[in-house]
């Protein structure tokens, strides 16, 4: 067998059994003009439950540019879920949707066997942007399946006395998102108000990790800032948060994934024959289809380049 080189990155669940508390720093990248902070892959190169990739952006404010434009793009064996806490990103993909995201709904895109996609700031906007992309790993079994694309305006929310759970993906008890996923899976989003806590169960086979997006808070007793993002690991029933002045902290989980993954570039893969094939139907545009988008569409980088993977989002 011809061994194809690729600078992919292999991500694995982390192996915790147990329940942790431990910060891993996001590190600062860009996408186009627009700042990042990209808090998955941890560099450990973990994923959480099937959350593979988490890029924060915002908060920002403009008046001309538009900050999010990112030109037309294929994956494959993911699912991209974005969330926003404010501002407007309007989705369009090789299926032919187009969706106008706004806080409080949510997109979800399924790659199956490959799809592309575009995401700008639309014209007509808040002048403000401010949320998250992140991926999903798909299972083996599902991962060459049908592409499809999800768009909630609303999804379910849950709230009790200063505080308002926000779920995107998977379910609490009393409250699941509509999307489809292939895992089980939790993305929430928790807000609380000032000098407010809350108590959310929790599964205890799934691990977890939170990022605190606005404010100040504490997990448990220990406080959080916005530059980790913080692993709770497994076993926990629940978990508690608190707020001095309000916040939003984002919550993920899901059972510990049990395929080793690799990723390169926009690229969710098992190995480096697959990322090479896709690498090549893309650049001769074949597999992925047409999005349309008002410019060029994104190449992709060289498949021999030792580098980081960067993926687009
Ligand atoms: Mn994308």
């Amino acid at each position: 067998m011809v061994h194809t080189k690729v600078a992919a990155q292999p991500c694995d669940a982390s192996g915790v059994s147990g329940s942790v508390f431990e910060g891993f720093p996001a590190r600062e990248t860009s996408l186009g003009t627009l700042k990042i902070l990209r808090a998955l892959p941890i560099r450990q190169k973990r994923l959480v439950g099937p959350w593979c990739f988490l890029d924060r952006f915002g908060p920002l404010s403009f008046s001309d540019a538009k900050p999010m434009d990112v030109a037309p793009h294929p994956h494959i064996g993911l699912q991209t879920v974005s969330w926003l806490l404010q501002g407007e990103i309007v989705h369009n993909d090789s299926l032919g949707n187009e969706a106008l995201l706004r806080p409080g709904g949510v997109n979800v895109m399924t790659s199956g066997g490959g799809i592309a996609h575009a995401e700008e700031t639309p014209r007509k906007n808040s002048g403000l942007l401010n949320g998250v992309q992140l991926w999903i790993a798909l299972p083996d079994a599902d991962r060459n399946g049908q592409a499809s694309f999800q768009h909630i305006d609303e999804v379910p929310i849950i709230e009790q006395a200063g505080s308002m759970v926000s779920v995107f993906a998977g379910s609490l008890p009393g409250r699941s998102s509509p999307a489809k996923h292939f895992s089980p899976i939790l993305g929430a989003d928790i807000a609380l108000r000032a000098t407010a806590s809350m108590e959310l169960p929790l599964d205890p086979s799934f691990e977890h990790a939170a990022l605190l997006v606005t404010g100040d808070a504490e997990i448990d007793g220990q406080s959080i800032d916005s530059m980790n993002l913080y692993y709770l690991g497994t076993n926990r029933s629940s978990v508690e948060f608190k707020s001095r002045d309000g916040c939003r902290v984002l919550l993920l989980g899901g059972p510990p994934f049990p395929e080793k993954i690799l990723m390169w570039w926009n690229f969710v893969a098992r190995t480096p024959e697959e990322i090479a094939q896709a690498r090549s139907d893309w650049q001769s545009h074949q597999r992925f289809g047409e999005v349309r988008y008002r410019g060029p569409r994104m190449d992709a980088p060289p498949l021999k380049r030792f580098a980081p993977p960067n993926p687009v989002s």
